[in-house]
């Protein structure tokens, strides 16, 4: 097989690659943050490349979208005011909006270029976009969050590429203050935690930080997305108020579909594998 028709991403550290067949670049440019490609691939629809790393693709996006927002939204008591930090792909945003109680979601990417490629490469994703309640915002998350007024947001979404170049401050212990010191009395974080079979450290770390800085309950869920490190990804709630249990009546009577996510898998996907807990001191 010629390795040219290949897109292959490699797990730096921990000695493993993924790759895609594709068809053919659709689009490569260099934006003022990062280098953005678009592939066609064989099997996976679309494919959104950040800085040699697989962000998106048509075909398993719904595991991380709908993880990423449904189980902080069914956790949340009344979530009405939602800020996505990063996500530029709109498909958290999508999400979000999914919810009734939402009377306000604000995306806040620092790279608008990676929503008008997602406007034409992967319009499903960018479908809500123009509901009333969303407002796109091309600026640092960071700063948006240092700026904002106490009380201005119920839960923040942080759906942010690695920890490296721009996103590198959106895992600090003092972006972690500037969300507390905005959200409202119950409001939440939840940010995209990697992979707990590679970035374990990482994890921990992110989890200190959140601790250190006033949240009061942490939880950890677990879901697969087969195109990021090891295929298993995990998001990391960090709440204010009480975590307990999240509004499962609600959850299992939703008002809307999804691919993956119902009240079960919410459920699973809190259980905690045993290395998980012995790492995290979990009982
Ligand atoms: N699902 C992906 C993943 O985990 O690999 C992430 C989605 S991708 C759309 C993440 C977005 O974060 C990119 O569009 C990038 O521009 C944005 N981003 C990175 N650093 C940022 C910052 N400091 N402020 C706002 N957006 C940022």
């Amino acid at each position: 097989m010629n390795r040219s028709e290949w897109f292959t991403e490699q797990h730096s550290g921990a000695g493993s690659a993924f790759s895609l067949k594709i068809k053919q670049k659709l689009h490569e440019e260099q934006s003022e943050f990062q280098h953005l490609e678009i592939y066609e691939t064989e099997t996976f629809g679309n494919l959104m490349v950040i800085d040699g790393c697989t962000m998106v693709s048509t075909r398993d996006n719904f595991f991380y979208h709908e993880m990423m927002s449904h189980p902080a939204l069914f956790t949340h008591p009344d979530p009405k005011r939602v800020w996505i930090i990063g996500g530029g792909d709109c498909g958290t945003l999508r999400e979000v909006l999914k919810h009734q109680s939402v009377e306000q979601a604000v995306q806040i990417d620092i790279d608008e270029r990676v929503t008008r490629l997602a406007e034409i490469y992967f319009p499903e994703l960018c479908e809500s976009n123009n509901d009333p309640r969303a407002d796109l915002k091309f600026i640092d998350g960071i700063k948006w969050v240092k700026d904002a007024e106490p009380n201005s947001v119920d839960i923040i979404i942080v759906d942010s590429t690695d920890p490296v170049g721009p996103a590198l401050g959106l895992f600090s212990k003092e972006f972690y203050h500037d969300c507390f010191n905005c959200l409202s009395e119950n409001g939440m974080v939840v940010q995209q935690s990697e992979s707990a079979l590679y970035h374990l450290k990482l994890i921990g770390e992110m989890r200190d930080a959140m601790s250190a800085t006033g949240f009061k309950h942490l939880q950890t869920l677990f879901f697969p997305q087969c195109l990021y490190p090891s295929g298993w990804w995990s998001a990391t709630i960090a709440s204010k108020g009480d975590l307990g249990k999240f509004r499962e009546l609600d959850s299992a009577n939703k008002q809307f579909d999804t691919t993956y996510y119902n009240a079960d898998i919410h459920k699973a996907a809190l259980a905690q594998p045993e290395f998980v807990k012995k790492a995290f001191n979990l009982k």
